[in-house]
C-alpha cells in the first residue's frame, strides 16, 4: 500500500472481517462460563503478512519427505526407545508412551496377524517453520504429529484476507491514487495469496483411512478434551468428511472410550476389530424417536481414531484414559497417530534426528542434506559431562536470548526463555543433571519484524508482530503400500514481537495467511 489506511478506514475494515469471519465459520468457541455452543470469530489478523516465496515453496516441497521420515522413525521402535530412553526416565507422560509402545506389542502383533490384517497408519502432520533473521536462514521449529490443529480456520483464514484485501483495493481506488489501486489489486494475485485446500486434503486422507481398515460403514472416531474452545476447526473435518465422503464421525472424550468401544472377535477368533459397544449409552446426537436407532449402533466398526487431545498429560487425570489409548492401539482400527508416530514427533526425537549421520540414516544422503538444511541448531542434554554437550549448557546460561529450552510437551506454553531457561539449567545442572534428560536445547530463532493488525475478541490493535508457517501433510500406509504422501495445505500463525510462544489457542498468536514476495 502507498498510503496507509487510517484508523478510521482500518475500523469500518475490522469490522467487515469479523462479520465476514462469523459469517464463513471462521469461528472458535467463546469458552469460560459461556455456554458450549456460544461463538466469536477466531483471532486473526486484517490483512495477510509479507513471506518470501522461496521459502514458502521450500518448506511446502520437504513436506513429503518429512512424512516418509516420520513413517520410518516410527517403525524404528529399537531406534525410538534408545532415543527417548532417558528422556522417558525424567519425564513420567514420555515413560508412559513408552511403557505403551512396549507393553501393546503383543496386542499389535497379534492384530496384525488376525485374518490378515494390514496394518493401516495414517499421518497428519504440520511442519512449522520461521525465517531467521541473523542468517538469512529457514528453520524448522517442530513437526507435529498429533493433533495438528487449524487446518481448516486456516483455509478459511486464506479465503478472508482475499476479501479484505478486495475491500482494501475498493477503498484505494475510491479515495486515492490510481498507483495505490494499482498495487491493490497487483496484492490479489492468485500467485501472492496462494490458495490453500488442507481441510479437504487432510479430509481425503481421513476416509481414506476410514475404508482402508474399517470398510464400508465404518465411522470415524474423534477423540476430544472436554470442552474444547478450537472445536469449530474440528467441526469442519466432522462436517466435511460427511458431506464429501459420506462418513460420519463420533466425537468421544478418552474417558469415554473404555466404555463406548470394545475389540470384537473377528471370523478366526481374534479380538482385533475396533467397534461401539453394546453399552445402553446412547453416543451422540439423541433425538426423539431416534433413541432407539441410535443405542442399537452397537457394533458399528471404526475404521479410523483420530486424535485431537492425548497429546498432554493433562488428558490422562486417571488410568482410564491410558486404558482407552492401550485399547485403541491394540484394535486394527487406523489411528492417527499410533503411540509411535507420537513418539516420533517429540522434541527429543526431533533433536536427536539433527545429530550427525542421523537424519541421513533414515532418509538416505540426498533427502537427509534436503532436510537437513531446515534444522536449527539442536542439542541433546543427556550426558552433562560430555565436553560439547557441558560447553552449551555453560553458553546457555551465559545467553539465555540465543537458545530455547524445550520439555517433552506439546500445545504451547511449555518452553523456556532467557532468565528462566538459565535459572533452569542451573538448577538441573545443581541437582546433578539426570533431570535435563527430559528437555532439549534449541537456537532460537529470531524472524523479522512486522506490522499487523491483531484482531481479537472484536477489538483490534496495530502491533509488531513475528510470523510462523506451518505445512500440513498427509501419509497414509496400508500394510506395505503408501496409499497417500501429500502436502496439503498450510498456516501462518501471528504473533506479538514482545511474546516468546506462538500457540493461536493458547492465546498467543492470531491465524494469518502469506502475501507471498
Ligand atoms: P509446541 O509443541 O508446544 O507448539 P513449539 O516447539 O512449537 O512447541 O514451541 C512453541 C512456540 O514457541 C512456537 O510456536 C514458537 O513461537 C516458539 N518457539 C519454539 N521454538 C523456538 C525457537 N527455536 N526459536 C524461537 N521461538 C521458538
Ligand atoms: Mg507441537
Ligand atoms: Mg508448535
Amino acid at each position: 500500500m502507498e498510503s496507509a489506511a487510517t484508523d478510521a478506514e482500518l475500523d469500518s475494515l475490522v469490522q467487515d472481517a469479523i462479520v465476514w469471519a462469523s459469517q464463513h465459520g471462521l469461528v472458535v468457541g467463546l469458552g469460560g462460563t459461556a455456554p458450549p455452543a456460544a461463538l466469536i470469530h477466531a483471532p486473526l489478523s486484517l490483512l495477510p503478512v509479507a513471506f518470501p516465496a522461496s521459502r514458502f515453496q521450500q518448506a511446502k516441497a520437504a513436506m513429503t519427505t518429512f512424512n516418509t521420515l516420520i513413517d520410518r522413525v516410527a517403525a524404528d521402535e529399537g531406534y525410538l526407545f534408545d532415543t527417548l530412553e532417558l528422556a522417558g526416565q525424567q519425564d513420567d507422560f514420555t515413560g508412559r508412551l513408552l511403557q505403551l509402545l512396549q507393553d501393546s506389542k503383543p496386542a499389535r502383533a497379534a492384530a496384525a496377524a488376525a485374518a490378515g490384517a494390514k496394518e493401516v497408519v495414517l499421518g497428519v502432520h504440520r511442519s512449522d517453520y520461521m525465517l531467521d533473521a541473523p542468517s538469512g536462514g529457514f528453520l524448522q521449529v517442530e513437526l507435529n504429529t498429533i493433533a495438528s490443529s487449524f487446518a481448516c480456520l486456516s483455509s478459511i483464514t486464506s479465503q478472508l484476507h482475499h476479501y479484505t484485501l478486495q475491500r482494501l483495493a475498493a477503498a484505494s481506488s475510491s479515495s486515492s491514487s490510481s498507483d495505490a489501486a494499482a498495487a491493490a489489486l497487483q496484492l490479489l494475485s492468485a500467485s501472492r495469496l496462494p490458495s490453500n485446500a488442507a481441510l479437504q486434503g487432510i479430509c481425503r486422507a481421513l476416509a481414506a483411512a476410514v475404508v482402508a481398515a474399517g470398510g464400508p460403514g465404518a465411522v470415524m472416531v474423534m477423540v476430544v478434551q472436554p470442552g474444547e474452545r478450537n472445536a469449530y476447526d474440528q467441526q469442519w473435518l466432522q462436517h466435511t468428511l460427511w458431506t464429501e465422503h459420506g462418513i460420519v464421525t463420533r466425537r468421544l472424550t478418552l474417558a469415554q472410550i473404555p466404555d463406548c468401544l470394545q475389540l470384537q472377535p473377528d471370523a478366526a477368533g481374534a479380538g482385533s476389530r475396533l467397534v461401539f459397544a453394546d453399552s445402553g449409552t446412547p453416543v451422540g446426537l439423541v433425538y426423539f424417536r431416534l433413541v432407539h436407532h441410535v443405542v442399537a449402533d452397537s457394533g458399528t466398526p471404526v475404521g479410523l481414531v483420530y486424535f485431537r487431545a492425548g497429546y498432554t498429560p493433562n488428558d490422562y487425570p486417571t488410568d482410564k484414559e491410558w486404558q482407552a489409548r492401550a485399547l485403541i492401539e491394540a484394535s486394527t482400527a487406523a489411528k492417527c497417530p499410533t503411540v509411535a508416530y507420537q513418539l516420533a514427533g517429540s522434541k527429543k526425537v526431533q533433536q536427536d534426528l539433527a545429530a550427525p549421520g542421523v537424519v541421513e540414516r533414515f532418509m538416505g544422503q540426498q533427502q537427509g542434506a534436503d532436510l537437513r538444511q531446515l534444522f536449527a541448531g539442536l542439542w541433546s542434554l543427556d550426558n552433562i559431562t560430555e565436553p560439547t554437550t557441558a560447553a552449551v549448557i555453560q553458553d546457555a546460561i551465559q545467553n539465555p536470548d540465543r537458545f530455547v529450552l524445550k520439555p517433552q510437551r506439546e500445545g504451547g506454553g511449555n518452553n523456556l526463555y532467557g532468565p528462566e531457561l538459565s535459572a533452569a539449567l542451573q538448577q538441573g545442572l545443581a541437582a546433578g543433571g539426570d533431570s535435563l534428560a527430559a528437555f532439549i536445547l534449541m537456537q532460537r530463532i529470531v524472524p523479522p519484524p512486522q506490522r499487523s493488525v491483531f484482531v481479537r475478541g472484536g477489538a483490534w490493535g496495530e502491533d509488531e508482530s513475528l510470523s510462523e508457517l506451518g505445512i500440513y501433510g498427509t501419509f497414509l500406509r496400508v500394510g506395505d503400500e503408501v496409499v497417500i504422501n501429500e502436502e496439503v495445505g498450510h498456516l501462518v500463525r501471528t504473533k506479538t514481537s514482545s511474546s516468546n510462544e506462538g500457540g493461536v489457542a493458547a492465546g498467543f498468536a492470531v491465524l494469518d495467511s502469506p502475501l507471498l514476495s
